[in-house]
């Protein structure tokens, strides 16, 4: 092994990091460009597993399905660290003005999972070019469908993504998070995020003789009003919920008693025990409520991504690492959020953390939520979210032991680089 030290490691891979940015940006542009839906992704898989292999990374292609898995041994025995990018997009219509916007009509990375490949990408380079300076091995997990439960993370869970990993780390990049911070949690992070459908069989007839129907549309409004009640009296307020209808539809004209009405909602929660509840809560209040009107209504609720829980012990290692390598008021500790996430996945197998790097700019237009036809990121974000990545990995290679005192500061705030013209 050459003779370096960890700082001077460190200060390369930052370095090169940054070196990196403009083809970090074109990755990231070239994705944006040419979204692919959830299960459906061919050529974003291609071009990952392509650039990692011309970088010499171990590469197997089509790992539970459409992931990528990149594998980059170091120098001598040392733990085995995962690190996860998703790269699928959500059918929404691109509506930003820039040379980026998306090509395919009805398609979009509307979450930012481009930014997450292409750092990822970035931080493949850098570790497979310094690998004879660090022990053990890093895995790459390119994910797909992160966006449409059951979700990719399982599928390449079962076929092996995780095998001999110790320990995982994960990034979102979030608007809703100024650039230049990073938001960390320990424990709960994001919530059960199920989906269900109800559906109210009536009676149709003439909206003159609503005596001779049994009118769907009222019997749903009575519904969508006593829901509301599940939260606020059936749970405990310590706990935390939400159940949310967000699609209504029924009814065909003005003058006619709709037959039917079908709705769709979702059920947010921490504990499993909440879940539960909700969904009994739910199946009861609809049945009950449908017979008494003599109507009927059946629900049915899909289970999906289970609760995102963070390893206490590493998210705080991970902070202190921030806090010493970046800078500790850029590293605040963020409250849960009812979001799903399916990297829960890869925790309820090793332990590890799951943090949010800041990606919000108004300057730059990255001021809208997370699926807005407007959503963007402000691209130096990739920057901290790179050095982020490669900093846990190599702390987590070094078993933490190493004089992480000395490289106090080491991440420059993202602010100092002029950004790229949009
Ligand atoms: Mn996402």
């Amino acid at each position: 092994m050459q003779k370096i030290s960890s700082i001077d490691l460190l200060q390369q891979v930052f370095q090169a990091i940054d070196d990196l940015f403009p083809e970090m940006v074109a990755w990231r542009r070239h994705l944006h460009q040419y979204p692919e839906l959830s299960f459906e992704e061919v050529e974003t898989p291609r071009f990952v597993a392509d650039i990692l292999k011309a970088w010499g990374v171990r590469v197997r292609e089509g790992v539970g399905g459409r992931g990528v898995v990149g594998r980059i041994k170091g120098h001598g025995d040392g733990p085995t660290v995962a690190l996860r990018a998703d790269f699928d997009a959500l059918p929404i219509e691109d509506e930003k003005e820039v040379s980026y916007r998306s090509k395919i009509q009805g398609k979009m990375h509307a979450c930012g999972h481009d930014g997450h490949t292409a750092t990822l990408l970035a931080v493949a380079k850098v570790l497979s070019d310094t690998r004879h300076l660090w022990p053990g091995e890093v895995v790459l997990i390119h994910q797909f469908a992160e966006e449409l439960s059951p979700g990719g993370a399982q599928p390449m869970i079962d076929d092996g993504a995780l095998d001999e990993v110790d320990i995982i780390f994960g990034t979102h990049l979030w608007s809703g998070l100024p650039l230049g911070m990073i938001g960390t949690r320990s424990g709960f992070a994001m919530a059960n995020a199920d989906r269900f459908t109800v559906e109210v069989q009536g009676r149709g007839g003439h909206g003159a003789a609503p005596h001779e129907t049994l009118d769907a549309i009222v019997i749903a409004a009575n519904i969508i009003t006593k829901l509301q009640q599940i939260v606020a009296r059936r749970i405990d307020p310590l706990k935390e919920a939400v159940v949310t209808i967000g699609k209504i539809q029924g009814g065909s004209a003005f003058n006619v008693i709709a037959e039917r009405v079908t709705m769709e909602g979702t059920v947010r929660t921490f504990d499993e025990a909440v879940r539960e509840k909700i969904q009994q809560e739910l199946s009861r209040l609809v049945s009950g409520e449908a017979a008494m009107f003599g109507a009927e209504a059946t629900l049915m609720y899909e289970k999906g991504y289970d609760a995102l829980i963070n390893d206490p012990q590493v998210t705080e290692r991970f902070q202190t690492l921030m806090q010493t390598l970046y800078d500790a008021k850029r590293v605040a500790s963020m409250p849960p959020t009812m979001g799903g996430e399916d990297f829960a996945y890869y925790l309820k197998r090793v332990p590890g953390t799951f943090f949010f790097t800041g990606a919000g700019n108004p300057a730059v237009q990255a001021a809208y939520p997370h699926h807005h036809p407007r959503f963007d990121i402000d691209e130096r974000a990739m920057l901290i979210a790179g050095k982020a990545l490669v900093s846990a990995a190599l702390d987590a290679l070094w078993q933490n032991a190493w004089p992480l005192e000395e490289a106090k500061g080491l991440i420059a705030p993202p602010e100092t680089r002029l950004h790229e013209q949009h």
